[in-house]
């Protein structure tokens, strides 16, 4: 961790890319005060959250200026409800993460972002991210022991929420499996876990921090399969009575999602749900029927990838 600092304080260009390097960038952010392009207006109040309904209202973005991140761009997230990016690389899945928890302002004329009907340009940055829960690909512990790392999720958490919450996430029994148990040292110097371990912490860490809205961006690497039903599940208590939006690689994830988006160059080229998409033979069920072919009902949705996406 302490070797992001430094290309952290170095602001600019390099914050930018940084900023999509970082992989737990909800925790990185809180801990690093920096300030960004983005700002907040003279006497901009806080986010006032009701149902957590998010939307996108024609939103444009082009990260330099010549080329289309994302063109025309609109949709709801109703209250409660889940809705699955998928696409292939470079189409804006994680354009759309980051423009909600705003490392990019749109500009006038570029369209708008609303949670409960507020402009998220308008509201203090600070309350708009109190209202997100982040679940990265990979998550970066802290050097502490593992009820520190759920812990962090709320201020003053006792041992029952902690243990609660790691039960909820699928962990506790793991937990327990250390000499140890919460209060095991994780991270580099202490008990590795695994990448599915990790995202189980981060997830009963978030469940801690009770957010309305949540942004999920699901691991591509194949994890065996009580690991990848552990995680499911763990999911599945967090996304309960919460707005989520996720980057989805999953067939399962897709599959039990309110709303899918198929997104291609940066358009919404398909929306709907599992059974109306694939009945309607478009590009998402051509999608669907090449993944189910090569890796069965468990495998991917999206084309392989050189790199992992970030947020
Ligand atoms: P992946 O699945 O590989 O993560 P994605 O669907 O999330 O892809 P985005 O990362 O949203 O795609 O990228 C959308 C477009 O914006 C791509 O053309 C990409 O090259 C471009 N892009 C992304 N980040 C930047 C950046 N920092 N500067 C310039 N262009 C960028």
């Amino acid at each position: 961790l302490a070797q992001l600092y430094g290309p952290l304080n170095t602001l600019g260009s390099t914050y930018r890319s940084v900023n999509q390097a970082l992989i737990d960038t909800e925790k990185l952010l809180a801990l690093l005060n920096e300030p960004t392009d983005v700002n907040d207006a003279p006497g901009a109040p806080d986010l006032v959250i009701g149902n957590g309904e998010i939307e996108f209202e024609n939103v444009n973005f082009s990260y330099d200026g010549r080329t289309t991140a994302l063109d025309n761009v609109s949709f709801k997230v109703p209250k409660g409800s889940s809705v699955a990016l998928v696409g292939e690389s470079g189409s804006g899945k994680s354009t759309i993460l980051r423009l909600l928890y705003r490392f990019y302002d749109l500009k006038d004329g570029e369209g708008r972002i609303m949670i409960d009907g507020q402009d998220i340009r308008n509201v203090t940055q600070a309350s708009l991210r109190r209202a997100i829960g982040v679940i990265p690909q990979d998550s970066i512990l802290f050097n502490s022991s593992i009820s520190y790392n759920i812990g962090y999720g709320k201020f003053g958490s006792s041992s029952d929420e902690i243990e609660a919450a790691a039960r909820s996430a699928q962990m506790h029994e793991r937990i327990m499996s250390f000499p140890d148990g919460y209060m095991t040292k994780v991270g580099e110097r202490g008990v590795r876990l695994s990448g599915g371990e990790k995202q189980r912490v981060s997830i009963a860490r978030t469940l801690l921090k009770n957010p309305p809205i949540l942004l999920l961006d699901e691991a591509t690497s194949a994890l065996d399969t009580s690991t990848e039903k552990d995680i499911q599940k763990a999911l599945q208590e967090l996304q309960v009575g919460r707005s989520s939006l996720a980057i989805a690689h999953r067939l399962s994830t897709i599959a039990t999602a309110d709303t899918i988006l198929v997104m291609r160059e940066g358009r919404i080229v398909e929306q709907g749900k599992h059974a109306d998409l694939i009945e309607r033979g478009g590009a998402f069920a051509a999608m669907h029927r090449d993944q189910s072919l090569t890796h069965g009902s468990e495998g991917t949705a999206t084309p392989d990838r050189t790199s992992p996406p970030e947020l």
